[in-house]
Order: C-alpha cells, then structure tokens, then sequence
C-alpha cells in the first residue's frame, strides 16, 4: 500500500487535501509515498511558530540550544541504517551517497551543539570590541547579536534532504529561531522519517519544528520582516522567492544558495603521476560520479594545461569508466540512477547542449551497462566526460548540468596572459559555490586565490602534503563557509559562527559602560 505522509504543523501531524503528489523509487519507478500540503493553513503554522517555537528557544542559553542540537543529532543517528534504506529507495543513493546526506546532517548538528557549549550560559552574543565614543570613556558603543523573533523557513532542494535539514537547522537553533522545514517533495521520505523521529522523542520544545511536506503552497504570502528564509535550489526558483511581494514589501531576509559551475584545475607544475596528479583524478572522478553527479559543489569544469589533455582524458576516462553503475541498494555499485525523471530529461538536454561544441569522450548520453537492473526502468545516465574546443567556450560556462557529467577546458600555460586567461574562464562560471586547484607551486596558488577568490564562497588547494588528508572539495564543512556570489545564490551558510548569526539581528548599543557590560556579562 502506499504510504501518505503527512506534515507536522502547530504541533500535530496533518493531512494535506486534494491532488496528491507521487514521491518515486528512481530505480525502479515504485511509487513509494504521496502527500500533498492542500488545506494547510501556512499563516497559521508560521504565527505558531513564531509565538509558541520563538519564545521558548530564545529562554534557553546557547549551551542549552547546543544540548537540544546534540540530542537531534543522536537521535537522528540512532535510526541511521534505516534512513539509509530510505535514502537508497527515495533518492537512488548508493550506501555510500546515503551516509554522506545522513551523516553530514548530524555531524553539523553534533559540531554547532559543541559551538553552543563553548558560547555557554548567554543569550546575547557579543560582537567584537566596545568602542569609546566621545572624549569620555564613560560612553561607549557595543554590537550585539540577538535572534529574530519570527520562524526560520526553509525550502531545500532534492538531492540532500537529511544534511539539507540538518545544517540549516543547526544553525538557525543555535540562533534561537523556531524552524519551518520544507523538503523538496521528490526525495521527501528522508526528510519525512527524521521530522517524525525528532517529533516522537518529543525532544524539541513545541512550535520549534513544523515540517511541511509537499508544495509550498501560499506560505510565502505570510512572511513578515523577522522571518529568515534560507533556500537551497535551482536558480530560477531562488530569484521568485527574492522577488515574491511579501519578501519585497517586508525586506524579509532571504538566504540563496543556487546553480555552480564549480572548476578544478590541474596547476601548470603538476607532473603525470605525481601525488598532487593522482589526488586531481581521484577528486574530480568522485565528484563526477558521487551522488549521480547531484551535489550543488560537483566538479563542472576541468581546467587543464593544453600538453597534458590527452593524458588527463584518457586517465580521467578510465577512472570514471571503472564506476559501477545500477541497483544502488547493491554493495558493489558506486552510483545509482538520478533522482527523478525530470532531473534525467534536464541532465539530458543540458548533455545535448554541451555536445553541440563539444567532443565526448565518455558516455553516449546512454543508461550504460547496468549492474543488478534489468529492463528499461529507473532514471539511469552513463557517466559522461566531455571536452571542451576552447577555453572560452560559452556553453561549458554557461549552464549547469546537474548529473553525472564534467567538461574538461584546455589552457595554455607561461606567462602573465595564459594566467589572466585561465582566471577570466573561471570566472565565466559567473560566481560559484567552491572551486579548487591542484598545485604544490605558492605562485600558482596566489595567481588562483586572487583571481577567483572574489567569484567563489569557497576555494580549495590540492597538493602533494595534504593528498591524504583532503576530503575533496564537495565536502562541506560546518566550519566553513557555504555559499557563493552571482550564479551561485549571492548566499553564505554555515562557517562557524557566522552562519549563526544569519538568523540574528546585530544592534549597535551605545550607553554608560558599565552598565552596558552588566547587560551581557
Ligand atoms: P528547485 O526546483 O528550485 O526546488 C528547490 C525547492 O524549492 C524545492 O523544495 C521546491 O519544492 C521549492 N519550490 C519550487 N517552487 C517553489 C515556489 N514557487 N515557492 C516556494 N518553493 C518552491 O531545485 P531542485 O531541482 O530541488 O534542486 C536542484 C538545484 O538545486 C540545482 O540547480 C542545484 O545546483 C541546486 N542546489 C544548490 C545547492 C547549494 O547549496 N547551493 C545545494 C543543492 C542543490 P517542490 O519540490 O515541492 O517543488
């Protein structure tokens, strides 16, 4: 029987009425849940949130909110191999895939729970140094943080409904902001399974979490200036939410984290072989093929010196060719199929359009060999590796194909002009979540971090020291920023502290000192 999943709202769980969505087993196109948010009062569940969720996080200490984030952690943790089955079924994630959502989700909670015991028995934070405002030292000025009093919102995109969740949860908690958690209805068992544990063990104080599974309905309507809305999807949809009426009339803050053409590129002094070469193929093979190539930092665009093109695409193609593809539920096979059939049709038709300029070197834009599927059901792509005529070709830079493909960029090294070139084609990406270079020469590495720094949220470098150590630039780290300028949202999240005090108002305090550090002492 199909499951009817249902959405947590004023503390209750409800059912949707009306036309139901299907959620899918993209493996074997099982319908496997529906649900649907018609009738939902979304100003009602956003005024609970608010009245009920705000005011009984903002009592709580930060070391208190971090204990409430370590205990959502461990309970989400606790249930890990199932929502891994969940995860192998809804998003057509290997095992792998799967712990890579899960886990991301509860080591965010697990490191900003630590963050809340260090900041301890407050509930104001300070920001930086008072400074002395007249001749007198008696009057100074303070900026401090205090959390929003409306309802944090989320709406997350398909591909990590756990780590999705969980991150922005993280910190808007940790802030002292009630959350409204909307998963992207495709892949939303996932998400589904964890607002129902967290709900169960009746952990979280009441209208801190409402869960809404299903459309988004006319929640955007009843935003007001204290809500924060922090959105990971497509572009197209990021620029409706900023530009929506009550998000305009009320300047409601408004988180974008969007579209990447996120670049490796191979440094000029690498040498076939070398440790630093081995650590650039193993990265960009991984981003290729982890999570079906759905990851919002995914290597798009492989930059490499014109002499060592034939080398890298003959290496790169093997690597990625020895990946196995089919029934993700199967121990042996490293990537299943991609998560809907709309994600297959648009990964496709972005295939298409890179094709028109460029020359394939793998994949056909096929299912490929399968392991464990047979038949012609499930939403499966062959791995692809392109390359790309020219530095400079518009198409590569131009779009984002969310799937299991790169494009590999020639670039002629010597000289000041081959280096302007190579950063002003990473920078036709127009803005991007996390790029990286593979380099062990200080000069290259300074040439990439000024040039694309301004264009990227974040930057890695590969090398030979740290080769064993690197987690590959997909990796997102709580301790890091998240985010980028332009394509990529014009966004920031997580990055310690910072991403807490997204869901915070910093106010400038001026007043008699000592008054003012009895306050916040
Ligand atoms: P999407 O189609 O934009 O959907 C994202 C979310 O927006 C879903 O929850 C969707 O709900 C919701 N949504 C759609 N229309 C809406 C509306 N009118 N009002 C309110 N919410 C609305 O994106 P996607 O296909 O799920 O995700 C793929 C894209 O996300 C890719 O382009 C990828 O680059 C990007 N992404 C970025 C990051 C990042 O951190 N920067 C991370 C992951 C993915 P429904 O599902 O109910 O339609």
């Amino acid at each position: 029987m199909t499951n009817r999943l249902l959405s947590y709202v004023c503390d209750n769980w409800v059912e949707g009425e009306g036309d139901l969505a299907q959620l899918v087993n993209p493996t074997t196109e099982e319908v496997l849940a529906e649900t649907t948010t018609g009738g939902i009062d979304f100003g009602a569940a956003l005024a609970h949130a608010r009245d009920v969720g705000g005011p009984a996080l903002r009592d709580m200490t930060f070391a208190e909110r971090g204990k409430l984030l370590q205990a959502m952690a461990s309970e989400i943790h606790k249930f890990r191999e199932e929502l891994v089955d969940l995860a192998i079924a809804n998003g057509g994630n290997t095992r792998g895939d799967a712990k890579f959502d899960i886990d991301g989700a509860t080591g965010t909670l697990s490191w900003y729970a630590k963050l809340g015991e260090k900041l301890g028995d407050r509930k104001i934070l300070v920001d930086g140094e008072s400074s002395q405002l007249t001749r007198s030292p008696k009057l100074v000025g303070q900026h401090i943080y205090q959390p929003l009093t409306g309802a944090a919102v989320f709406i997350n995109a398909f591909n990590f409904p756990a780590w999705g969740f969980g991150e922005k949860a993280a910190t808007a908690i940790l802030a002292g902001m009630p959350v409204v958690t909307k998963p992207a209805t495709s892949t939303a068992v996932v998400a589904y399974r964890i607002a129902e544990l967290l709900a169960d063990a009746c952990l979280m104080p009441k209208g801190t979490m409402t869960f809404l599974c299903g459309s988004a309905g006319d929640m955007l309507d009843h935003l007001n200036s204290q809500d924060v809305v922090a959105f990971t999807g497509s572009s197209d949809t990021g620029a409706m939410i900023r530009s929506h009426a009550a998000v305009v009339r009320n300047n409601t803050r408004v988180n974008v984290e969007a579209d990447s053409l996120n670049a490796a590129v191979l440094g000029a002094d690498v040498e076939h072989g070398s440790d630093t070469y081995e650590m650039f193929l193993r990265e960009v093979a991984k981003d290729v093929t982890q999570k079906a190539g759905q990851k919002c930092t995914a290597i798009r665009r492989v930059f490499v010196p014109e002499g060592l093109v034939a080398q890298v695409r003959e290496d790169l193609a093997d690597r990625i060719a020895e990946t196995k593809v089919g029934d993700p539920g199967l121990s042996e096979v490293r990537m299943g199929p991609l998560a809907t059939a709309r994600q297959l049709r648009d990964v496709k038709a972005g295939v298409d359009r890179l094709r028109s300029t460029c020359e394939v070197v793998l994949g056909d834009g096929g299912r490929g060999s399968l392991v464990g599927v047979d038949g012609e059901k499930g939403f499966f792509l062959s791995p692809m590796l392109l390359v790309a005529p020219s530095l400079d070709c518009a198409e590569v830079h131009g779009f984002e194909v969310f799937g299991p493909v790169a494009t590999i960029l020639p670039y002629a090294t010597g000289g000041a002009d081959s280096t302007k070139a190579l950063i002003d084609a990473i920078r036709m990406g127009g803005g991007g979540l996390v790029s990286s270079i593979y380099t062990d020469d200080v000069e290259i590495a300074r040439a990439f971090v000024t040039g694309a720094g301004p264009y990227h949220g974040r930057l890695t470098i590969g090398g030979e020291k740290v080769a064993e150590h690197s987690p590959g630039p997909g990796a997102v780290l709580p301790m890091m920023v998240h985010g980028g300028p332009g394509r990529a949202g014009g966004g920031e999240e997580l990055g310690g502290l910072r991403g807490v005090t997204h869901f915070m108002q910093r106010t400038a305090v001026q007043g008699y000192s000592p008054l003012l550090e009895k306050l916040w002492a």
